[in-house]
């Protein structure tokens, strides 16, 4: 079987690949390891190959996560669906936060980040296809989002999410990753800077690296089947 070790090595390698057939820098990319529902030793094997950064979309198993990998110094990002009634444990436990398309959930994020720790990192989630069961937001009601939750002291309102359909091949993958880098272009115009684009997963990274994905979010390539 080959190991978690093997894996990263090999996705850093097309990761660096697609950065270069894009004319960006290898370094301008961010893997995120996506952990949810793989065992702890997975996540540990990755840190001791020099993974940074990880991916949980459950608050619980995320959390246990996070307490046993205190002494690691691991940065850990929400990228699953929030609910109002776990905001807290996650302003105090996460760093980032990739899956918000409400103003009432920013809200209590800000409200409870604890004071000493710096900002929590935002992502808006944009429902890219406008499919009936994803979340995110529409285009439509990007902007004045973005307007308010950068206007929140504890957050740092860094970029934007999706989660398109799958696509069968790579020019077809490409077309919603240039669809949300045109509408970080456009909040920008509207004053809004952002540096982060979250898309790509294990079946289409190279396309959204190809678009401008500054993190991909990657599970199963790296760690194999989920239980
Ligand atoms: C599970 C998940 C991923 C990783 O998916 P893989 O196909 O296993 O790489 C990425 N992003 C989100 C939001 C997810 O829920």
């Amino acid at each position: 079987m080959i190991g978690v070790t093997e894996n990263l090595a090999l996705i850093k390698d097309l990761l660096a690949s697609a950065a270069e057939a894009a004319g960006r820098e290898p370094g301008a990319v961010k893997l995120l390891g996506v952990s949810k529902k793989q065992p702890l030793a997975k996540v540990l094997e990755a840190a001791s190959a020099g993974l940074s950064d990880f991916g949980e979309n459950f608050v619980q198993e995320g959390l246990e996560k996070i307490d046993q990998t205190r002494d690691r110094n691991l940065t850990w990002h929400f990228i699953g669906h929030l609910q109002n009634n776990k905001t807290r444990v996650v302003a105090e436990s996460f760093d980032w936060v990739h899956t918000i398309d409400n103003l009432k959930t920013a809200r209590r994020l800000n409200d409870q980040r604890p004071g000493a720790l710096g900002k929590l990192n935002i992502c808006l989630q944009v429902n890219i296809d406008n499919e009936e069961s994803k979340s995110g937001i529409t285009a439509d009601e990007l902007p004045g989002l973005a307007a308010s939750v950068s206007a929140l002291p504890r957050l740092s309102l860094r970029g934007l999410m999706c989660l398109p359909m799958e696509r069968a091949d790579e020019e077809k993958q490409r077309e919603p990753f240039a669809r949300l880098r045109k509408m970080a272009e456009s909040l920008r115009n509207d004053g809004i800077e952002t540096d982060t684009l979250s898309m790509g997963m294990s079946g289409d990274f190279r396309a959204a690296i190809l678009e401008g994905a500054t993190i991909v979010r990657i599970g199963t390539a790296l760690f194999g089947d989920r239980n």
